[in-house]
């Protein structure tokens, strides 16, 4: 394990970093007034589209995947 691993989520405003990337989002948009982006599937939120549109990928793979184990 990496032991920096941890914290290596951060802000592009202020460079203060956070464990996940959900803490960095909810502080950007109370310290920062970012507008953030909605997953239509799940309901996270995502600082730019390029993010959303890598996890909204992720989460359609992973949905062919459990169909594929299911059977
Ligand atoms: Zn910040
Ligand atoms: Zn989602």
């Amino acid at each position: 394990m990496i032991p920096f691993s941890r914290n290596k989520h951060e802000c592009e405003d202020c460079h203060a970093h956070f464990g996940s990337y959900d803490e960095l989002v909810r502080h950007a948009q109370e310290a920062h007034r970012r507008h953030a982006l909605k997953c239509a599937e799940c309901g996270r939120l995502f600082l730019h589209e390029k993010d959303r549109l890598h996890h909204v990928k992720e989460e359609r793979e992973r949905k062919v995947d459990a169909r594929r184990h299911k059977f």
